[in-house]
């Protein structure tokens, strides 16, 4: 590590999702944040994250043979990944002082550059059981474990940093959780008393305001926390915080979002109309707009690594190289994706036991379970659905786990299994269990067609996506989040729906998007895939070419750096 510059980026994320066996990720925000890490590796940046242990992980998912879904802790060995630091802090808890200690992980680049990741652990001796349980669950408990999470990691964070002897100048809050960071800013920061002879005065937010960096990741409500005063005051316990944080977060409930955004230089969406999006939900404020990437390395399968080391050499710190695609014979392409095809299709039979062909378009949508993404759009009609099928062959592979609290996202799960049984085979479904970072690098290769079909404009993103462009899988969605700006009908993949004119939170119709997926299936995909197959090959090309080419975690990182953390 002696080669690397002192970190002066300190990165905040309740989540984030590294490697497979460090289970500390529930979804897009943490794969997203470590993502960005690798980037930030690969790249030199001069950039620590921050984030929370969680011995227990998110959970396990097994489904039951009805679709039920089972929650068990994920065991794992922070031991065998990263090492425990001497350095301890802490954090006011309810009139406690929670000792808080901290693992460090380096994720090293095939540059030779490292980026350290601190994750925050207070599973020690000093500390009350229950206290030690407090970094043990990611989105666990209720709202006062949440609170005393965002505590750790904002607070303790924080002070951790300084305990090291870091000297940040940027503090990115990745999402509302890391907000409180700026408490401990604002008393930093403090006008002298003897100055302003005003208690209320002594808040300097401009000060605190150049430190930080903001990125919202989500129009939905479950992003934009909101927590009753009284908690507040009982955990926090600081009486002269109260005026300030009404000020700065909001008069009846402390709006972490709120918090964030009073106190950053910079704020951004995670794409172009995210920001607008963004903007009618706070208006006055000013958001900008960094669409988001993934780490090109680690989301392009075996096959495609292969063939890119040999026409595109150093693609995966330059992916601008995808630019030159089309040097790869097509034949190659489609060998290099059987490749992947044929390793899901064995990974589900060991898994399932379920043999499906590999000839047959296989289609993939692999989704956190819930309501707004519809992952049952295709079964709208199911007549329909099954006179396409009959015609051409379909095969479908699910996988997803639904959050121990939705309720409506379980039934989706549910609902999936019951189709599966009703429709035997026209087209065929496989719902995989456990959704990770493994099975979504399967997944993402090994299908030929991504689906989404979202909610709009409620995908503020998404990147599964854009991880299937990489491994030269086309895109069938709902023009929201980055597909909005990717998708090129007919070049780089397909639409379902019109393109929505303005960024208002207007409802679209469920059946009027799954009669355009039906359409497009039938009488675009379906011919395209069995009986052009070299022009199909044309938009997988596209696919790499004009997609991965973009949205990729080098290109992100290099408009944080040069937009929100210099300037
Ligand atoms: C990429 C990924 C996600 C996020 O996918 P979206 O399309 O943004 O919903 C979630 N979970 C895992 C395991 C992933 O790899």
């Amino acid at each position: 590590m002696s080669s690397n510059r002192k970190p002066s980026i300190a990165y905040f994320s309740m989540e984030i999702g590294l490697v497979n066996e460090i289970p500390t990720y529930a979804g897009g925000l943490g794969i997203l944040a470590g993502d960005t890490v690798k980037t930030a590796a690969d790249l030199g940046m001069p950039l620590v994250a921050i984030t929370l242990l969680y011995k227990k992980g998110y959970f396990r998912q097994e489904i039951t043979e009805d679709g039920g879904q089972l929650e068990h802790p994920v065991e794992w060995r922070p031991e065998d990944f990263m090492r425990r630091l001497p350095n301890k802090v802490r954090v006011p808890i309810e009139g406690r002082k929670v000792v808080v200690g901290a693992w460090r992980y380096d994720a090293q680049s095939m540059t030779g550059r490292g980026v350290p990741v601190l994750f925050l652990d207070t599973d020690l001796e000093e500390n009350q059981p229950k206290d030690r349980e407090l970094t043990a669950v990611l989105y666990g408990g209720d709202a006062a474990y949440r609170f005393k999470q965002e505590v750790i990691l904002g607070m303790g964070g924080y002070r951790m940093l300084r305990d090291l002897g870091m000297e940040i100048r940027r503090y990115h809050m990745n999402e509302g959780h890391a907000s409180l960071l700026t408490l401990e800013l604002l008393r930093r920061h403090k006008r002298p008393l003897e100055l302003v002879w005003d208690e209320e005065k002594v808040w300097d937010a401009d000060a605190v305001r150049n430190y930080c960096v903001f990125t919202t990741h989500t129009p939905e409500a479950v992003g934009h926390e909101r927590f009753d005063y009284g908690l507040v005051m009982r955990v926090l316990g600081d009486a002269t915080l109260l005026k300030v944080l009404k000020d700065l977060a909001g008069e009846d409930r402390l709006n972490m979002t709120l918090l964030a955004l009073n106190l950053s230089h910079y704020v951004n969406g995670v794409a172009k109309r995210h920001g607008e999006v963004s903007k009618q939900m706070y208006p006055g404020y000013e958001f900008n707009a960094i669409t988001n990437g993934v780490h090109s390395f680690t989301w392009t399968c075996p096959s495609f690594r292969r063939l890119y080391d040999r026409y595109l050499p150093g693609w995966a710190n330059e992916p601008e190289l995808f630019v030159r695609v089309d040097h790869i014979p097509k034949d190659e392409i489609w060998a290099a994706h059987m490749e992947a095809k044929l390793a899901l299709l064995d990974e589900i039979r060991r898994r399932e036991n379920v043999q499906l062909d590999p000839q047959v378009l296989t289609i993939g949508f692999a989704r956190r379970a819930t309501a707004y993404k519809r992952a049952d759009m295709i079964f709208q009609d199911l007549e329909r659905l099954i006179a396409i099928a009959r015609k051409r062959k379909i095969q479908l592979v699910y996988a997803g786990k639904a959050h121990p609290q939705d309720g409506p996202g379980k039934k989706l799960i549910e609902k999936i299994f019951r189709y599966h049984r009703e429709l035997r085979d026209v087209p065929s479904i496989v719902y995989l269990q456990d959704y990770d970072m493994t099975l979504a690098l399967m997944l993402v290769s090994g299908v030929d067609l991504w689906l989404s079909t979202p909610l709009r404009p409620r995908e503020a993103s998404g990147t599964s996506g854009m991880k299937a462009a990489h491994n030269g899988v086309p895109n069938l969605g709902i023009l929201d989040g980055w597909w909005i700006e990717g998708h090129i009908e007919g070049v780089t993949g397909w639409s379902i729906g019109a393109l929505p004119q303005e960024a208002s939170l207007e409802k679209c119709s469920d059946q009027a998007d799954a009669e355009d997926l039906y359409r497009k299936l039938e009488e675009v995909i379906l011919p395209l895939f069995y009986d052009q197959r070299g022009d199909w090959i044309r938009v997988m090309n596209d696919a790499i070419g004009k997609n991965a080419y973009y949205f990729n975690t080098h290109r992100m990182m290099r408009r944080y750096a040069t937009e929100a953390y210099l300037f």
